[in-house]
């Protein structure tokens, strides 16, 4: 694989430089040395300015400056957290659904989220690289599976790649002929937007396969003027986006926080896609809500937001099981008897509306 084309001088990496500009603070840093050992760092200026230094419970800070409570790994939290090991037939490929694969370029990032779901896997010096042998192994097996009518890029961030390596990537798979939709997942619309070049979008459209974009953004402060212009110039290419997210506390774990960046990805031509629960992954406990507050949070969002502003609510099964939707639900079966009790039963369905109140929809005749 081809290497990334710059890393930008002004990305902060260690401890000692989020201190020195206030991101952290200084008595901090003999924990936050011992997570930088284990987890990647990396905030780049775009978001190092959405900070409010002085804030203690800003929300892009929680996303991406280091937390001594990284430290604390609870027994129910595991490296690999989503099961991808156990789906993987030939490294870089993840084949856990029967339509598509996810492919992982690259094990490097614009920024590291400290929740990330991958953070044993991602970071420099991790031992995650795709050498251009595993490569072409990747290849051959999408080649040879034809029932693979997608796969996703992600990672890493494969927009980490330069715009000449990218097209040369894109090519290759719109070349297999069962292979009709690549999606890019990224970060870098919003962590480092001056990638997304005139060139990186000409990389992104490929003859013979159709790309969509999946935009990871978390809070609607995130959706700066660049990071728009940015969505901008893909989706004024002809490529559709939706958007990821995860559920994360005290960065966006309120009904109002939730709806300001959803309808910021629909006035972005962005349809929200996912809501993810927070993963199992080491050290990310004080970044998790409970399932039941998600669910919460969703059926609030059902009644007061728009409909094209409302994502999936998913969680991904511990041990590779998958995702499966995990919103509030809002219809259940109720059993109810005619007036001769003895002889007939019929189902009915209870359907509790945005208000909780419930009413009772009748069975076909
Ligand atoms: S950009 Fe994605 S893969 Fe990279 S650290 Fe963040 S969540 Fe993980």
């Amino acid at each position: 694989m081809s290497t990334i084309s710059f890393q930008p001088a002004t990305t902060l990496r260690e401890p000692a430089e989020l201190a020195a500009r206030g991101l952290v603070p200084v008595a901090d840093l003999p924990e936050l040395e011992k997570v930088a050992s284990r987890y990647a760092i990396a905030v780049t200026s775009e978001v190092a300015a959405l900070i409010d230094p002085d804030d203690p419970l800003d929300p892009i800070a929680r996303q991406y400056i280091p937390s001594p409570e990284e430290l604390a790994v609870q027994p129910n939290e595991k490296p690999d957290p989503i099961g991808d090991g156990a789906h993987s037939p030939v490294a870089g490929i993840v084949h856990r659904y029967p339509d598509r694969v996810l492919f992982k370029l690259v094990h490097v990032c614009a920024v590291y989220c400290r929740f990330c779901f991958r953070r044993e896997m991602v970071g420099p010096g991790k031992s995650t690289t795709l050498s251009e042998g595993a490569y072409e192994n990747a290849l051959a097996y999408i080649r040879a599976h034809a029932e693979v009518w997608e796969v996703i890029l992600t990672g890493g961030d494969p927009l980490m790649l330069s715009p000449r390596r990218f097209a040369e990537v894109m090519a290759d798979l719109a070349r297999i002929d069962h292979v009709k939709v690549i999606r890019i997942h990224t970060r870098v619309p919003v962590a480092e937007p001056q990638r997304i070049t005139d060139k990186m979008v000409g990389a992104l459209k490929v003859k013979g396969a159709t790309t969509w974009v999946a935009l990871h953004a978390n809070h609607v402060r995130e959706l700066t003027p660049k990071a728009r212009a940015a969505c901008a110039a893909m989706i004024d290419a002809g490529i559709p986006m939706v958007s990821q997210s995860v559920l994360l506390r005290g960065v966006n774990d309120d009904p109002e926080t939730l709806a300001a960046l959803m309808r910021g990805f629909v006035e972005c031509r962005i349809k929200p896609y996912y809501l993810h629960h927070g993963d199992l992954a080491p050290g990310t406990s004080h970044l998790r809500t409970t399932l039941a507050h998600g669910q919460e949070i969703m059926r609030i969002m059902r009644g007061r937001v728009s409909g094209l502003c409302q994502p999936d609510f998913v969680i991904d099964i511990p041990g590779g099981h998958g995702k499966v939707p995990a919103g509030p639900n809002y219809v259940s079966v109720e059993k109810s008897f005619s007036a001769d009790r003895e002889q007939s039963a019929e189902t009915r369905y209870r359907i509790v509306d945005y208000c909780g109140d419930v009413h009772l929809y009748p069975p076909v005749p």
